[in-house]
């Protein structure tokens, strides 16, 4: 199990990383569950912007959404976090974002596919979760429990859903997964974008997504390979250790 520690510290270096590789601006927020208590997450503050986040801007909270014990102003989205949460106990880190190559494929009924071998972690399906339909008209921000959880509903066992005409969410086992999965989403929704000007396009079967989840490991030297690149990519390549945890 991966120290406290060293979890917040990999936290602050996601938070950097979705900044420095666009996926999330000003807006946007990564979490992980608490290792040593599943039934909290760790997120940062409404005001500290991914690309400088530190670990004092971290916050705990509840999957409630409640903060556990501080005083600053949490993110009003927090509810994702906390509904994927507790939907799914196999996900220990989570991104919400608004990658706008993401967005045409929540407005359209064109389904977004894995189309590269390094979007296939998008697994087979991702639904649209459109907030009107429980919902009416809103604000489009998931803004409280009943919001989260009618969102982690529709994400079901996937591993991104979408968010009518607002971004994504995407859910995983571990947090380099979760960023390696929002690294590669915006760029799999422009290739297949841009082969849908040229003409069909072929997917990737599900016999190819399964066999690239089975090949995957989160801490292999491959996988640790590309998060020190980001981290290098985001001017925090001194904050990742040496080499992947056991
Ligand atoms: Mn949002």
């Amino acid at each position: 199990m991966i120290k406290l520690d060293d979890a917040l510290n990999e936290l602050v270096i996601a938070n950097r990383i979705l900044a420095n590789e666009n996926v999330v601006d000003a807006y946007g927020h990564v979490s992980i569950r608490n290792p040593d208590k599943p039934e909290r997450f760790f997120m940062a503050h409404m005001l500290a912007t991914p690309e400088i986040v530190e670990r004092t801007d971290i916050l705990e909270f509840g999957l409630d959404g409640e903060l556990v014990s501080d005083s600053r102003t949490p993110s009003i989205e927090r509810f994702i976090h906390g509904g994927i949460y507790e939907a799914r106990p196999d996900v220990a880190a989570v991104v919400h974002a608004h990658a706008e190559d993401t967005l045409p494929f929540g407005i359209t009924n064109v389904p977004l596919r894995p189309v590269i071998h390094s979007g296939s972690f998008i697994g087979t399906q991702v639904p649209v979760w459109d907030i009107a339909d429980n919902f009416g008209d809103t604000d489009l921000l998931v803004s409280n429990t009943a919001h989260g959880r009618d969102l982690a509903r529709c994400l079901g066992k996937n591993h991104v859903v979408l968010m009518r005409g607002h971004g994504f969410a995407a859910a995983a086992q571990s947090l380099i997964d979760v960023i390696r999965l929002s690294v590669y989403l915006p760029r799999n929704a422009r290739v297949q974008l841009a082969a849908m000007r040229l003409g069909d396009f072929k997917p990737l079967s599900d016999g190819e997504v399964a066999a690239r989840f089975a090949r995957y490991k989160p801490y292999s030297a491959q996988t640790w390979r590309a998060w020190q690149y980001w981290a290098k990519r985001a001017g925090c390549g001194h904050m990742v250790g040496k080499s992947p945890k056991s």
